[in-house]
């Protein structure tokens, strides 16, 4: 019995590296990604602690050379799915009754392990499985997945002592209890940091959780999975299954003793689960939550007044990093036609200098998209411009003999509603659409109105009368919004992130809104000296 109540660690976001020439930290993750690409791992499904083979096995292979495999790992079917949910019940009252300063400490020390020790691992991993360059994986499966962990822990101890007012004999507590069941996490394929948050966060609050990691990312969330549990993270409270979508949706969404679902991924994914609950919703033993953040149509919006030097490389960030493939990328533009032809030079000149290719080169700009599958989706997209009346292709293209590569790729649409304005394509493909200056407000509207989505966007204006009106304006269509600086890049305790619409619950990952999620409060009313007289005073004769 400890008798105190204890403080966590103040959160700071994690230094990102720089990883300049002969520094110490590009040095191990050269060694790293040299190991890393010699080897090919066997990975395991991680059930109640335990390592799980099956025999149904599935690659992973670098995306920008799609004949490198790195990995072969285990795929769960129905039977492995059912020995989860038990491991992950079985855990449940253990992992709920240990004392919060014990799980938040396991998650603490994932982060300083992952800032020290196993950061290279995990970078190296995550570049070569899902094609992020350095600076692009520094900042995801490093330094956002520390920030994760140590933000977490400070934001439930918050929680935790947030208590209800009382009255005089009466003492109101209220208890954060976790869920009555167990959680199911589904991770997307872009963000090791995601990755790793969406089974913790509802752990940290006591729960216990099944984690089926994307197809396309297992090698680098099988390594944060071994981190947590090299942090200490006991038995059966994160159980690790690689499997078919399909199959997590038929045999574990669908088990009565569901308690709640974090998802990030597309929003027909997110959308085809809340069905199967709704249509189960009579077989649960409690509601579900159901928390997800999911796709986006996220936009740059210029006014007249703007600085096109800083629009230009908003555009060139913050639609190609990573090839577009953050949920936040920008990928419809809307400039004023005063503008158009210098913003046009410069983000093309910029364009040429970005260099893509494999991301063990340090000099590359941008690796490859996912798979094949994304690849013919964007590509086709790509082909649809090049051929339409409608568009014109002003640069990009693409090659997939070695990796899923595209370039860089730049549309101007002529209609609003063109296909690449309004889809997700989750790739490096930017639209613009340029409006004759005098129709400013209308195109307000029609950004706020042309897609279902409502996750990002960034508006460049210098007069501060339109920054204002741009704000109002286009304030339901974005749950990040950006103010003269490019749409993605979010930093856990800064720019807590989520949207709306069809693009998820607006649960607000790596705050605390997103923990209350994970949480069943009871309140317990204590009487000190209990009341025996049932008569109040009204009812006295007169
Ligand atoms: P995805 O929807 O294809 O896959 C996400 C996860 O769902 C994967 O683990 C996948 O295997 C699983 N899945 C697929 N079909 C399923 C089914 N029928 N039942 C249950 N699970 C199923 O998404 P992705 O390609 O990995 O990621 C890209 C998408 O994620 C984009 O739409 C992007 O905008 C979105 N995203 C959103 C955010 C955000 O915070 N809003 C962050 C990252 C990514």
């Amino acid at each position: 019995m400890n008798n105190a109540f204890f403080t966590v660690p103040k959160p700071y976001n994690e230094p990102i590296l720089s990883y300049m020439p002969g520094s110490p930290e590009r040095q191990a993750l050269k060694d790293e990604l040299a190991r890393q690409s010699a080897e090919v791992v066997t990975i395991p499904l991680i059930i109640g602690g335990k390592e799980v083979y099956t025999e149904v096995f599935a690659d992973v292979r670098a995306p920008h050379d799609h004949g490198h495999v790195l990995a072969r790992y285990c795929v769960a079917t129905e039977k492995e799915l059912r020995l989860a949910i038990d491991a992950a019940l079985d855990a449940k009252a253990q992992w709920a009754a240990m004392p919060f300063e014990h799980r938040a400490a396991i998650f603490l020390k994932a982060a300083d392990m992952l800032a020290g020790p196993l950061r290279a691992k995990i970078n190296a991993a995550t570049m070569l499985g899902q094609s992020k360059t350095v600076f692009q994986a520094e900042i995801d499966s490093a330094c956002e997945l520390c920030d994760f962990f140590r933000f977490n822990a400070y934001f439930a101890s918050q929680i935790y002592g947030e208590q209800p007012l009382n009255s005089k004999g009466v003492w109101n507590r209220l208890e954060y209890r976790p869920l009555d069941g167990f959680v199911v996490a589904i991770s997307p394929f872009n963000f090791t940091s995601i990755g790793g948050n969406l089974p913790s966060a509802p752990a940290l609050m006591g729960n216990t959780v099944l984690w089926k990691p994307s197809s396309t990312a297992v090698l680098s969330n099988y390594y944060v999975m071994r981190l947590l549990m090299d942090a200490g993270l006991p038995a059966g409270v994160i159980n690790f299954i690689p499997s078919r979508g399909r199959e997590v949706s038929e045999h574990v969404l669908t088990h009565p003793m569901l308690a709640g679902f974090h998802f990030t991924g597309s929003t027909e994914v997110f959308s085809g689960v809340f069905t199967t609950v709704g249509n189960n919703i009579r077989n649960y033993h409690s509601y579900p939550r159901l928390v997800g953040e999911t796709g986006g149509k996220d936009f740059i919006f210029a006014h007249s007044s703007a600085d096109v030097e800083a629009l230009s490389a908003a555009m060139v960030r913050g639609a190609f990093e990573y090839q577009g493939q953050k949920c936040s990328a920008a990928s419809r533009a809307f400039i004023p036609a005063s503008l158009w032809e210098a913003v046009r030079a410069r983000t093309v000149a910029i364009m040429e200098t970005l260099k893509v290719g494999d991301v063990c080169d340090f000099t590359t700009f941008m690796g490859a998209v996912i798979d094949e599958k994304s690849f013919d989706f964007i590509a086709g997209h790509i082909d649809m411009a090049r051929e339409s009346q409608d568009a014109e292709l002003i640069c990009g293209g693409y090659d997939s003999s070695k990796g899923y590569f595209i370039q860089p790729t730049l549309i101007r649409a002529y209609k609003p509603d063109f296909p690449t304005m309004v889809t997700e394509l989750f790739g490096p493909v930017l639209t613009v659409y340029v409006y004759d200056d005098a129709d400013f407000d209308a195109t307000l509207e029609l950004c706020d109105k042309a897609t279902a989505y409502a996750l990002t966007g960034a508006i460049f204006a210098r007069d501060r009368q339109v920054i204002a009106h741009m704000e109002r304006a286009l304030a339901d269509c974005a749950g990040n919004f950006y103010i003269n600086d490019k749409p993605t890049g979010a930093v856990v305790g800064q720019q807590p992130f989520g949207g709306a619409r069809a693009s998820g619950t607006n649960d607000k990952a790596g705050s605390a809104l997103n923990l209350y999620r994970w949480l069943s409060p009871r309140t317990i009313k204590e009487s000190f000296v209990s009341p025996t007289d049932i008569t109040y005073p009204y009812m006295c004769r007169e």
